[in-house]
Parts: structure tokens; C-alpha cells; sequence
């Protein structure tokens, strides 16, 4: 017994796809329902792989829209650190539970989060029946003395998240460079191989971040992050944007996973983007990335795919890099074995999506590319993870307690 969805098309094909124990277990033109399954009937809809968001703060979906406009600093410290200061375990639940919402709605199946309270964010990601990566931001204060305090709450996270769902994987969030001091970081490399866990980092977001690197290491953030054994395939490393040539060959050596973040990084100005054509030449897996609904201001990955192709275009000065469905393969975790992005082929997580092909803003065209340059998230009709409905028809069950919940808390969290 499984789910069958009948009347899907898959490259231009009508396919029926059957779903068993939450895994793609038959695919295409002669594939029917058996009896007892569920149907769920696609009326020519596109079947697609869901997409992958590769670095997010997900509760900070409570903040979106929460001091737009300011320099990054001024932002930080006048609004949003005094905000994070009055965060509950509960309004981190709630925040990421908004969060979740956006992403079923707008077609991301799984996502990778750095944020407070670990064991809320897995609880709500699980409550929400998505797959995610969640990491615990880790920080020290770049200072030693910090360090008993650190590993805590790395040891504490790794406790919240052992009993958590099998969608859920743990990983260890130093948060970066700046915030994290080389013991500590060397003390994670180690805890994280001990533990066979990942590692989500901050890397290389400003070029304030390399200077002050070199000046209090001698090395640049990669080579640190290196010596400390925190580069390996189960690294997932943000933005990337001050990567020299040199360093997208030592991530590519070390098989490390590289969240390219465009919105957040144009939003904020942080003077130069991730390199990506030429991290793929390299041979860098690659991943898309929000970051936090507060430097976006959304979790549309329909939204932020165009503008990784458009910004790779732009800087290279070149129209015909990274193409339509090379963004999109990326926007789908399929070019980090670590993101674990599939086709929608036998063997593969059910985590699918059904597109209405028939709107204007995705008419006439190909439909991969139009997925790219055209179409938003509220293009995705149903969302599927492992095997479950999440959304049909665009509604998804609890929409309003979710909306509820957030209203009181925002009103507390950002009031003078
Ligand atoms: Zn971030």
C-alpha cells in the first residue's frame, strides 16, 4: 500500500508515479495505482524534485521585514540581536513552524538551518513533515575564555537532536571565523569526526571577515577552518563570496559543500558573490541558499534560483553560463551528494512537487526554464515529503494556529 499519483507529466511525458515507504518506487508511462493505495490524481501537473534551501535561519521568519535598509552592523546590534535576546524556545518553534509554512508553500522540501534551540527547530521542522539539516549556531565570542560555554551547547545540541525523526540529520553550527575562536573550531573538527556529524559554517561573507582572519591567524577562513578539520564532504559552508581560486580548488579537494546566497548577499552588500560558474569548474558542490527570512526577505527558492543565474550572467559578463537547468539542479540540492538532491527516479526520496503548467506567467516556453526565469513559488500546487502530503491545492492543514501564534510573538519580540 503507497501513494500513486496518476496524470503527472515528467520531461513532457504522462507518467504515473508510485510512492512506498516514502521512497519513488515505480515511475512512467505504465506505472497505475495498486490496490489500496491512495491516489492522488495530478491532472497534468509537472512532477518535480522539491527544492533543497542550503542555508537558512528559519525562525528569523519572525523578523522578516525588521530593519530593511540598514548597514549591517547598525542592523545586528539596533534590532536584531536586542530581538534574538527575548527569543523563547517556544517563539523559536513558532518562528520556524511560519517558516516551514513559506516553504511548503513555495515548493522547498528540505532545509538546512543554523539557529538557537536545535530541539525546536527539529520538532517544528518534524510537526511540519519537512526534511532538515539543523545545526545549533555555535559561538564563543572568538575569545577562549568563551570556549566551556561553546562546547556546552554543542554537546547539549547534539543531545536535543539524537531523538529526533529520520528526516531530520544533526549537524554542529560554528557560526563562523569571527565568532568562533581556533580552539574552539579545532575542539569541533574533532567532536564532529568523533560523532559523524556535519558541519554548517559561515564562510567568507565580507571581506572585513578575511582581513580580520589573517590578522589574528595569518591564514585566510578556509586554510583555518582547514587546519582545524572542519572541511570535509560533510561541510556546508555559506556564501563564499571573498573564495579566491585557490580556495574554490581546496573546497573542491576537501569535497565541501558551497552555499551560494545571492539575495541576502545583494541585500546586504556584501561587495562580491560566490564565484559560481567557476566553483562548479572547479569541481565545488554547489547549494542555494535564503539565509534568514530577515536579510531577504523570503524563502522562495523559485525566487532566488533567477537571481543566481542572473547575477553569475551578470558578473561574468557572459549570457550563456550557468544556464536555466543548471541553476535549477542546484536550487535542487542535486549538485551536493551531501544536500542528497535526486530526480524524480526510482529509489529516490519522495519529495516532489505538482506544478500547474498552465498559468500565464509559465506560458508558452520550456517549462525548465521558465521554472528559472519565470515562475514564483505559488506556482507549486502540492508539496510531497517522504512520501506525505504536505499541500494540496494550496492548502496546508494548521496554516491558521501557525499564523496565529506568530502574531502575539512578534509583537513582543520587536516592540521600543
Ligand atoms: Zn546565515
Amino acid at each position: 500500500v503507497g501513494l500513486a499519483i496518476t496524470d503527472a507529466r515528467l520531461d513532457g511525458v504522462a507518467v504515473g508515479v508510485r510512492i512506498e515507504g516514502g521512497t519513488i518506487a515505480a515511475v512512467g508511462p505504465a506505472v497505475v495505482p495498486e490496490p489500496g493505495d491512495e491516489v492522488l490524481d495530478a491532472g497534468g501537473m509537472v512532477v518535480a524534485p522539491g527544492m533543497v534551501n542550503a542555508h537558512t535561519h528559519a525562525a528569523m521568519a519572525l523578523f522578516r521585514s525588521f530593519g530593511d535598509d540598514l548597514p549591517l552592523m547598525t542592523w545586528l546590534q539596533t534590532r536584531i540581536w536586542p530581538a534574538e535576546g527575548r527569543l523563547t524556545a517556544d517563539d523559536v518553534y513558532w518562528g520556524t513552524r511560519l517558516a516551514c509554512l513559506e516553504m511548503v508553500r513555495s515548493g522547498t522540501t528540505t532545509f538546512a538551518d543554523m539557529y538557537w534551540h536545535p530541539g525546536e527547530v527539529a520538532r517544528a521542522a518534524d510537526d511540519a513533515g519537512l526534511r532538515a539539516l539543523v545545526a545549533c549556531a555555535l559561538v564563543d565570542g572568538g575569545e577562549v575564555a568563551g570556549a566551556g560555554d561553546l562546547r556546552q551547547a554543542a554537546l547539549a545540541s547534539l543531545d536535543a537532536l539524537a531523538g529526533a525523526s529520520s528526516r531530520i540529520t544533526p549537524m554542529l553550527g560554528p557560526h563562523a571565523v569571527y565568532t568562533v575562536s581556533e580552539a574552539s573550531l579545532a575542539w569541533l573538527g574533532e567532536l564532529a569526526a568523533e560523532r559523524g556529524v556535519g558541519v554548517h559554517v559561515h564562510l567568507s561573507e565580507t571581506e572585513g571577515e578575511v582581513e580580520r582572519c589573517v590578522a589574528a591567524t595569518g591564514v585566510r577562513p578556509p586554510a583555518l577552518l582547514d587546519r582545524c578539520g572542519l572541511l570535509g564532504p560533510g561541510t556546508l559552508a555559506a556564501h563564499g563570496c571573498w573564495l579566491d581560486p585557490d580556495e574554490l580548488a581546496l573546497l573542491a579537494e576537501r569535497g565541501a559543500t558551497v552555499v551560494a546566497n545571492p539575495v541576502s548577499n545583494m541585500k546586504l552588500a556584501v561587495g562580491r558573490l560566490l564565484d559560481v560558474p567557476a566553483a562548479a569548474a572547479a569541481g565545488v558542490p554547489l547549494g542555494l541558499g535564503t539565509d534568514g527570512a530577515a536579510s531577504n526577505n523570503g524563502l522562495d527558492l523559485f525566487q532566488d534560483v533567477k537571481l543566481l543565474a542572473l547575477a553569475a550572467k551578470f558578473l561574468a559578463d557572459d549570457p550563456a553560463v550557468l544556464p536555466a537547468g543548471e541553476a535549477l539542479a542546484v536550487a535542487r540540492g542535486q549538485r551536493s551528494a551531501l544536500l542528497g538532491g535526486r530526480g524524480v527516479e526510482v529509489g529516490a526520496p519522495a519529495d516532489l512537487l505538482l506544478l500547474r503548467t498552465g498559468d500565464p506567467e509559465v506560458v508558452p516556453g520550456d517549462h525548465d526554464a521558465n521554472l528559472t526565469y519565470a515562475a514564483t513559488g505559488a506556482l507549486v500546487d502540492t508539496t510531497i515529503v517522504d512520501g506525505r502530503v504536505l499541500m494540496r491545492h494550496r492548502h496546508v492543514p494548521g496554516a491558521e494556529e501557525v499564523l496565529a501564534q506568530v502574531g502575539e510573538r512578534v509583537r513582543r519580540l520587536t516592540a521600543d
